[in-house]
């Protein structure tokens, strides 16, 4: 079916039976929602209002009464709300010359993807929506808002902003735009007033998408005579939605020299839904690779009661689209030498990035120009001519191979996980994550002493076989030797062993940076390890550590004997243990997911990690302790020894570091570097927090409140008995970020629990979140001395805030922090 329709950008003979849509702004009303606007307007971060908008103002440059205008932005989650006075998304407004507001942009109300909302689900499309359906293709660019203001200057704005950055600064999209504009319009001999004026007389908003890959690469290609402004419609500006029908802005495109939008028109919603269909298999139309249709339409909550409305739902198609984006992504990673994630599309997307590797290795220009989204596409089409494919057969072909060896179903245990790495790469880090949160066996090469040791390490490690489904071989396996031995001897002990490599990756290019990063660790682990007491002798751990890096091979995964490991996951040394946590876990769940059923969320990693960089271990012997008998030798102890209970220090909801540190830098981006100065040097020193938690209750408080702290407690210790683990979530609890107050000394977030019934309270004056401290004699419990002195005082003189413009509400786990024995983390 897909194939007898055709998409048309010439619909303007039928033009005719369209009436132009028109409607004058009501200054009362526009008044009325500019003041509303203002009301929840998040300027100093005081609104406690419902929603929220963000309210940025601009002096029109190209004005010549030096007209301002103010950009109103939604955040993307309210609109899903019922209450706002409007759901432009793009909306502008000034001030006239008589005073009265008026409305310069209006976007299109936001419209959400098929199945995305209740509206959008096939049921109610199906039955409260009403044609001509006009389908488009989802164009790929960035969108551009076109109108006239009073003085017949021409406005163009991107999605919230118009004009340029400053003097030095690279064109924004408004700038590329507004020159496509005045090519298209000298090629008619036409001015950019005379656009202006008609565009204001229509009191509208034409709706571009900016198409050029020679300013910026999109995922499908727009070069040549396909580059320009895509003109797909015109909006009246009210603030209720009206917009023009597709063949009248059609017809104004030809008129104005813009490109056009290609389109369908389909009157039945049941022939829509089977093109779409359709379409979706291929993810094409009429050869071209596509990201979805917009659909337009006219919806009504209820047919019988209250009138049509115009009204835009989106499909998008997922591949080989969603393919496409996972290489680039990729390739970028691979440029900035990151590891490269991916899941699905497996078996194409590794020779794809091998295929990348070459060329990249070949042309370093090509690295520089892609990472500014240039040669995606070309990259990309070159590597589908070599392998005789187009995209939707290579996104197929996944489909095919699905049983690819890459997944493995059926490894349940006797997997030996086997790092190849050097002194503080964070093997042991992850290796007590992985074991705490997995129940696993954790063998350290440190503890075994003796003579003889490669033999009974691996002993040791098939021993912990029997007591769980997986083991961690903790030892460095930096040499090819080590790992023959280590396999073969798994191998010869257990027939069904499987044994996966952690290859923690020492590149040429990143061998200093991993050198000095391990010093760094090493030397603020001080003396606790069993072999390395850093603190006592520091040259020689220096050049013990200097050796593995020196000896170190890489594995050769195609040879002997790395080609023995049943699977290898690349991790990054230097991006940090909870990174590669993440990392393996995800790998391990992918390719054995028996081994490994279920992702633990964020929050039990971050815990995870914290407690492994908190771990001390309690056996210590003297570096030559090979050749001599060790002096202090204490009897072996490893993790597998049962622990005494801990009591417990405090209780505490735990979020996501990965939320928390992109709020951070968001935050931080655009504060002056004076105010930024604790924020610049907590990261520099790596005293940013590795996990983060607001404080309920602390044991030192609990006299307090004793009948919270009972009721926490008895919580707690019917969560233990009930998994075993003293430590196990007790609940959820969403946390709100409000903003970082900090001064020269220590830094917190001051957060709001948003828990609904009241079962999680704080005792703590101001519910926050301590981000970090300047160094070890500031101790993170005097986050609660700030925030009183911010709190009587406000802001001035040490102390800062910074108010947090989006709003984040974080899902946080509430759960017990164990007593850590005579080093106490306050909280
Ligand atoms: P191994 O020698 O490979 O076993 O390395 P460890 O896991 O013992 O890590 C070396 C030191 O670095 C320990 O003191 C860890 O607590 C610390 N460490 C591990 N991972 C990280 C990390 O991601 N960030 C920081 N700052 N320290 C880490
Ligand atoms: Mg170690």
């Amino acid at each position: 079916m897909a194939s007898s329709v055709v998409m048309s950008t010439d619909f303007g003979q039928s033009a005719d039976q369209f009436k132009v849509p028109y409607e004058e702004q009501d200054p009362q009303e526009v008044t009325k929602i500019v003041k509303d606007l203002d009301a929840h307007a998040t300027k100093g971060g005081k609104s406690r209002a419902k929603y929220s908008c963000r309210k940025t103002s601009y002096e029109v440059e190209t004005s010549p009464t030096g007209i301002e205008i103010f950009s109103w932005k939604f955040q993307d989650q309210d609109y899903k709300r019922r209450d706002l006075p409007t759901y432009a998304r793009g909306f502008f407004t000034t001030r006239k010359s008589d005073g009265s507001h008026e409305i310069v942009i209006r976007g299109y109300d936001k419209f959400f993807n098929n199945d995305e909302v209740n509206e959008t689900k096939w049921d109610n499309i199906l039955s409260r929506t009403r044609g001509p359906y006009e389908l488009s293709l989802k164009e790929n660019g960035c969108i551009i808002f076109i109108s006239g203001l009073e003085d017949d200057t021409l406005l163009v704005c991107s999605k919230h902003s118009t004009g340029s950055r400053g003097a030095s600064s690279a064109p924004t999209h408004a700038n590329v735009g507004e020159q496509w504009l005045e090519k298209q319009l000298n090629a008619l001999g036409k001015t950019k007033a005379d656009l202006a004026r008609d565009l204001r007389a229509r009191n509208a908003t034409a709706v571009a998408e900016l198409c050029d890959d020679s300013f910026e690469e999109h995922i499908l290609a727009y070069t040549g005579d396909l580059a320009g402004l895509y003109l797909h419609g015109i909006n009246l500006n009210t603030p209720k939605f009206h917009t023009y029908p597709s063949p009248l802005v059609q017809n104004f495109a030809t008129n104005w020299g813009f490109k056009k939008t290609g389109l369908i028109m389909m009157d039945d919603i049941k022939k829509v839904k089977d093109f779409l269909e359709e379409c979706a298999e291929t993810g094409a139309h009429e050869g071209r690779d596509v990201e979805g249709f917009v659909i337009r339409c006219q919806e009504t909550y209820d047919p019988n009661r209250a009138a049509f409305h115009d009204w835009f739902f989106k499909y998008k198609f997922d591949e080989p689209y969603l393919m496409y984006r996972q290489w680039r992504e990729c390739t970028k990673a691979l440029i900035a030498g990151r590891n490269q994630r991916y899941k699905k599309h497996r078996k194409i997307t590794e020779e794809y990035l091998n295929y990348a590797k070459k060329r990249l290795a070949k042309n370093p220009k090509l690295s520089k120009d892609y990472m500014q989204n240039h040669g995606i596409i070309s990259l990309r089409n070159e590597f589908l001519a070599y392998k005789q494919m187009d995209g939707a057969d290579a996104a197929k072909m996944e489909e095919l191979l699905d049983n690819s060896p890459d997944v493995n179903n059926e490894v349940s245990k006797d997997v030996i996980i086997a790092p190849i790495a050097t002194i503080g790469c964070g093997k042991t880090t992850v290796a007590l994550a992985l074991c705490s949160l997995f129940g696993w066996g954790h063998v350290q090469n440190d503890n075994i002493t003796g003579k003889v040791r490669p033999p009974r390490f691996v002993r040791a490690c098939i021993n912990e076989l029997t007591n769980g489904p997986a083991v961690f071989a903790d030892r460095n396996n930096a040499q090819k030797h080590e790992r023959k031995q280590l396999i073969k001897d798994c191998k010869d002990l257990n027939r069904n062993a499987t044994v996966v490599a952690l290859h923690f990756v020492h590149t040429e290019e990143k061998v200093e940076e991993v050198r000095r990063i391990c010093r760094e660790r090493v030397i603020a682990r001080g003396d606790n390890h069993q072999t390395i007491q850093a603190a006592t002798d520091q040259q020689k751990f220096i050049d013990v550590m200097d050796g593995f890096i020196t000896r170190f091979e890489p594995v050769d995964p195609f040879n002997p004997p790395d080609s023995y490991f049943d699977s290898i996951i690349d991790l990054d040394p230097t991006a940090g243990s909870r990174a590669n946590l993440d990392t393996v876990i995800k790998e391990l769940h992918t390719r054995y997911p028996m081994l490994l059923p279920k992702m633990p969320n964020p929050v039990e990693m971050d815990v995870a990690i914290q407690e492994a960089l908190d771990y001390k271990p309690e056996l210590r012997h003297n570096i030559k302790s090979h050749t001599q008998r060790p002096r202090d030798k204490l009897p072996e102890r490893g993790p597998q020894q049962p622990r005494k209970p801990r009591p417990v220090e405090f209780f505490a909801v735990g979020v996501p570091a990965s939320d928390i540190n992109s709020a951070l830098e968001k935050a931080f981006k655009e504060i002056p570097t004076h105010q930024s100065r604790l924020y610049t040097q907590l990261k520099g020193t790596r005293r940013v927090q590795p996990q983060f938690h607001v404080t309920l209750m602390h044991r030192a408080t609990s006299q307090q409140n004793p009948q919270l702290w009972d009721k926490y407690i008895s919580l707690q210790k019917a969560e233990a008995e009930k998994t075993g683990r003293p430590d196990a979530q007790l609940g959820e609890c969403d946390v709100l970020l409000e903003r970082v107050v900090y001064d020269d000394r220590i830094m917190a977030i001051v957060v709001r629990l948003a828990d609904a019934d009241g079962t999680w309270q704080t005792t703590n004056k101001v519910a926050h979140i301590t981000v970090g401290t300047r160094d070890d004699s500031v101790k993170p419990k005097e986050s609660n001395d700030l925030l009183a002195a911010w709190l009587e005082n406000g802001v001035g003189g040490n102390i800062h805030e910074v108010v947090f413009e989006n709003k984040l509400q974080l899902k946080g786990n509430v759960h017990a922090v164990l007593s850590r024995g005579k080093e106490q983390y306050r909280p």
